[in-house]
């Protein structure tokens, strides 16, 4: 089995101590507690990450504020604070291996995968470092009596809390450090109890290329502690998360008693819809990969599959043969095509909605069980026969879990596509574009495939209808929600 070695520095990364970043050192935490770090492709202990407490997010908010305040980030010229972006993509870039090998362990991603994921976190950093000194306001001219000169600022909005979660660790980090870093905010990385380790890495990365002392912390723990004192903190100016639904609407509240500004990209439960005059040896191997990639554990992931019924059995059958042929194996074997879910918590979950599933009447046409002696394995799961009443339809399960309907016309297609609380993203397949763009334009959600069952890049928004989210990340509009307009009026 062609294994990856870990590298000498990953090793004794795992070994160090890992502190809470604070202020540009790396600092003790409040208690000694420790959070084992467990690799979930065996289940056992490798690491453990500081257990923050509410006295060091203090600690945290204070250096965030002191660095926005008085420090030289927020006033430094745009050039110089691209240039310095653009030196953390280059220092991630040396450390490339070591980050995936760590994603990897902590979160079970097959190494491929990991690799291509530093890559887009990579590419997220620069593609913000540009935008740097691409900032600006507007001038207008005024309808008001008198004589005006009116303009607006672009501001950054001050000291920012990133809470990410833990299906891709880095990319989230990423996504959120590249536009506040761009912005001239300050920040305050939470990253999941579950997978800190990437992000304590890239913490010393952006130590080493010289980012000033305050500008990115970095506090480890539970959400219900460290991640409720961040965002509950009267300190913070502004909440970026992404998680599930559940904790999004906490954190709406957190943000609601001192209006902090918030951005939400929260869960989903993505529509695939084949038409009957889809390339199916396009359209079954992309449904198979949609859904199965990452474990399932991808917020766009096309997860409930309504296929046309003329095409139905083929369909089904060959997404479930694509399943059975993807080689399950620890993330450190190269060939690992599906690693293990993140954690014991959830594989019970996932385990727990197969389970609802059968109860509910539908049918387990394929998978649906552990692979393996250890770690947290679960078979590539095909749930048929579902109806939009059933849990195992309306909620987000996770995992490599797909859920198949059929239906008999567009009208209903798009209907059963639209009967959910999530609108994260959609996808169809058709072969007459007219009829792909039409059904984009139908389909409630804020992103839409046509013959592919997802698009990501670092210049697209990104988002959600309905309860997947509030605001865009990527592109200006991700820019946008790190910054504030003031408008000046001077009468000349
Ligand atoms: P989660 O909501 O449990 O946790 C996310 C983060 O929030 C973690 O860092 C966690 O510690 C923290 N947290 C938990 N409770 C908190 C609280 N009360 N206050 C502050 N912080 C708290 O989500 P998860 O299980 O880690 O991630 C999976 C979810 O993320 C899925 O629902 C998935 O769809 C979603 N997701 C969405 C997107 C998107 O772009 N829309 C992208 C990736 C993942």
């Amino acid at each position: 089995m062609p294994t990856v070695e870990l590298s000498p520095t990953v090793k004794s990364f795992l070994d160090a101590d890992k502190r809470l970043l604070i202020a540009g050192d790396w600092t003790d935490a409040s208690s000694e507690a420790l959070i084992d770090v467990v690799n979930p492709a065996d289940g056992a202990r490798i690491s453990g990450i500081s257990d923050a407490a509410q006295q060091d997010v203090d600690k945290a908010v204070a250096a965030a504020r002191a660095a926005f305040e008085s420090g030289p980030w927020p006033e430094m010229k745009p050039g110089e604070r691209s240039r310095l972006i653009y030196k953390i993509a280059d220092a991630m870039e040396a450390r490339a291996e070591d980050l995936a090998q760590l994603e990897t362990l902590d979160n079970g991603k097959p190494i491929n995968f990991a690799r291509s994921d530093v890559a887009a976190s990579i590419g997220a950093i620069r593609y913000y470092a540009g935008w740097a000194d691409k900032i600006h306001g507007s001038t207008h001219n005024v309808n008001m009596p008198g004589d005006f000169h009116v303009y607006t600022l672009k501001e950054p909005v001050g000291v920012v809390a990133l809470v990410v979660p833990w299906n891709y660790p880095l990319v989230m980090a990423a996504m959120k450090l590249g536009p506040a870093l761009a912005s001239g905010c300050t920040s305050i990385l939470k990253p999941a109890e579950d997978t800190s380790l990437s992000a304590l890495l890239l913490g010393q990365i952006m130590l080493d290329a010289g980012l000033p002392e305050g500008v990115v912390n970095i506090v480890t723990g539970y959400g219900h502690t460290v991640g409720a004192a961040l965002v509950n903190h009267p300190g913070i100016d502004k909440i970026a998360f992404t998680g599930s639904t559940m904790t999004g609407k906490t954190i709406a509240h957190a943000a609601a008693d001192r209006l902090k500004k918030v951005s939400l990209e929260l869960g989903g439960k993505s529509p695939n819809i084949i038409m009957p005059d889809a390339d199916l040896e396009a359209a079954i191997p992309a449904s198979a990969l949609g859904i199965f990639f990452n474990s399932g554990q991808t917020c766009t992931a096309p997860s409930r599959l309504y296929v046309h019924e003329d095409i139905a059995e083929d369909v089904i059958a060959g997404v479930a043969e694509f399943g059975k042929n993807m080689k399950i194996a620890p993330g450190l074997d190269e060939e690992s095509m599906l690693g293990p879910l993140v954690s014991a918590k959830q594989f019970e979950r996932v385990s727990s909605y197969i389970d609802a599933g059968e109860k509910e009447g539908a049918e387990v046409r394929s998978g649906g069980k552990k692979h393996g002696d250890s770690g947290f394995f679960l078979e590539p799961t095909i749930i048929a026969n579902t109806t939009n009443s059933m849990k195992v339809v309306k909620e987000e399960i996770f995992g490599p879990v797909l859920v198949t309907q059929t239906f008999k016309s567009e009208e209903e297609a798009i209907a059963l596509a639209n009967d959910s609380d999530y609108g994260l993203a959609g996808c169809v397949w058709t072969s007459d574009l007219g009829t792909g763009h039409r059904m984009a334009r139908k389909i409630r959600a804020g992103v839409i495939g046509i013959n592919t069952p997802m698009g990501a890049d670092w210049d697209v928004p990104i988002g959600g209808y309905k309860q997947s989210g509030i605001g865009r990340e990527n592109g200006r509009d991700g820019l946008e929600l790190y910054l504030q307009t003031k408008s000046v009026f001077t009468s000349l």
